[in-house]
């Protein structure tokens, strides 16, 4: 069912306590923890508690809690002062998508360069 957690899943055993992660904030409905191969001096993870496989699909099922995970990137990207930053929503393999439980990935603490490749 939509939402509902994956067993295969990487960042659902996060969410479950099962994989540990660096977590720098929580909420009821987010998690946020940093990203193990950085790219970026400050580059986080903010995931949804529920599994959704992509940013499309988690909005048309819930916006609410679509509007929480970009809500938690910025209030991350506050907490750690980044001032400028980049949030990324890769999706689909073809886009660098490598887990497929939706996650914004926020980058900063260096310059930005636009496009990205
Ligand atoms: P994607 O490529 O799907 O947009 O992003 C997945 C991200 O998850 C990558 O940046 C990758 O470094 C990160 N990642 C993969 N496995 C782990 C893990 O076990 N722990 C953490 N903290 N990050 C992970």
């Amino acid at each position: 069912m939509a939402g509902e957690p994956q067993a295969d899943c990487l960042f659902c055993k996060i969410v479950a306590g099962e994989v540990p992660a660096d977590v720098v904030r929580e909420t009821g409905t987010t998690v946020a923890f940093r990203d193990i191969n950085p790219q970026a001096p400050t580059h986080i993870l903010v995931i949804p508690r529920a599994h959704y496989r992509d940013a499309a699909s988690l909005a048309a099922a819930d916006p609410r809690l679509a509007a929480d995970l970009l809500a938690g990137a910025g209030a991350v990207a506050e907490q750690e002062e980044l001032g400028a930053y980049r949030i990324v929503l890769n999706t689909g393999a073809g886009a660098g998508q490598t887990v497929f439980h939706v996650h914004a990935h926020v980058l900063g603490g260096r310059g930005l360069e636009w496009p990205p490749g």
